[in-house]
């Protein structure tokens, strides 16, 4: 694979400029490129400039909304409501998440509801945003179907990722985001296109049979959840939060109304934020911290965000995929 240097701020303006020049409006467009330079940053790269074609692609089809106005409302004292007025969701989820961290730090426990949003991001932004303000945050959300339902041959599930994280004083806070197929569908996309295999039994064919041919999977096969019938049932009930509790479409509801353009479908978002000094009380640092101890003494353990979080200390260019930056290029 040839690749380009690019510096993050190189990124951001890459992100921005293709964004704007299709008809985005700065201020989703900002909210936007942030989001794809701190993946790039974190190397989270199927959550990055990878996914530029398909923003422009959903601006260019209007399914997106480019000038969307997200709004805020409480349903109660502590559940809060943002309706993404069709936009994409980094705009919802700058709009919400100052609301759920006040009315967290008052209550303990907030819950934020995001409708009417297109999602194509990596979820520990948003997460990492309440553990920044010593909040444990979760977050899920649904996609179109791609994953089957343990025992089943065909799509129902999307790849419904979810994101834990928890705040740490003086660190950075330990963060998993992970799907709940046996990989994310932008990775499997990604090894499709660098030739790479993945391991066995990450998907179906289209006949149904397990392979390791990444481009079988996304063409036309089916990914599988991991951990069998246990990650099945997370799947289930990220569905169950994202699309049931929150109001919003369900994967298979996404996928009749998506134009298939290549972008983000619609759908909506759950995410929960608690807070440890009003539930654990004042020693919650000290007392995980010595949690954390215990856990990284044991040989070849490693804390989930650390991979991450290392890659950002590194502030100097990063290496992107060559004919991505010809292709991002070409659409501005
Ligand atoms: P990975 O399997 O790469 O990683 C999952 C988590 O496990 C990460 O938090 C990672 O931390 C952690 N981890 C990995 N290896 C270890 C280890 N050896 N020890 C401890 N922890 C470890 O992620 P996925 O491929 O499942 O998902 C990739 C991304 O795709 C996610 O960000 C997800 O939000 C996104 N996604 C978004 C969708 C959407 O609709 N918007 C749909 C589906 C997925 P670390 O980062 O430090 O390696």
């Amino acid at each position: 694979m040839t690749t380009t240097k690019l510096s993050l701020d190189e990124i951001y303006n890459l992100a921005f400029t293709s964004l704007t020049k299709n008809g985005c409006d700065e201020y989703n467009a900002e909210a936007v490129s942030t989001t794809v330079k701190h993946a790039e940053r974190d190397g989270s790269v199927s959550h990055g400039l990878f996914r530029i074609p398909g923003y422009i692609a959903s601006l260019k089809s209007k399914k997106v909304k480019a000038d969307a106005r997200p709004t805020s409302t409480f349903l109660t004292q502590n559940v809060i409501r943002v309706d993404g007025d069709y936009g994409f969701a980094p705009t919802a989820i700058k709009v919400g998440i100052p609301n759920l961290v006040d009315t967290t730090n008052k209550h303990g426990v907030g819950v934020l509801t995001i409708t009417n949003t297109h999602h194509f991001a990596a979820l520990w932004h948003e997460t990492e945003a309440l553990a920044e303000n010593n909040l444990i945050g979760i977050a899920c959300t649904a996609y179109k179907p791609s994953v089957a339902p343990a025992g089943a041959k065909k799509p129902l599930f999307g790849t419904n990722p979810i994101s834990f994280a928890w705040p740490r004083k003086n660190n950075t806070p330990v963060v998993y985001d992970m799907a709940t197929s046996t990989m994310a569908m932008g990775e499997v996309q990604v090894a499709a296109r660098d030739g790479h295999k993945v391991p066995y039994g990450t998907g179906l064919n289209k006949d149904g049979e397990k392979t390791d041919d990444p481009s079988q999977i996304a063409n036309g096969g089916v990914l599988l959840t991991f951990g069998d019938y246990k990650g099945s049932a997370i799947a289930m009930m990220i569905e169950l939060l994202a699309a049931g509790l929150v109001g919003d479409l369900f994967s298979f509801e996404a996928k009749e109304e998506d134009n298939n353009d290549g972008g983000p479908a619609r759908g909506g978002e759950f995410i929960m934020a608690l807070s440890p000094k009003l539930i654990a009380g004042n020693n919650w640092n000290e007392h995980a911290e010595s949690f954390f101890e215990k856990m990284t003494s044991l040989d070849g353990v490693r804390l989930p965000g650390t991979r991450r979080h290392n890659n950002r200390n590194n502030d100097g260019p990063r290496e992107i995929n060559t004919s991505l930056v010809e292709k991002i290029n070409s659409l501005i």
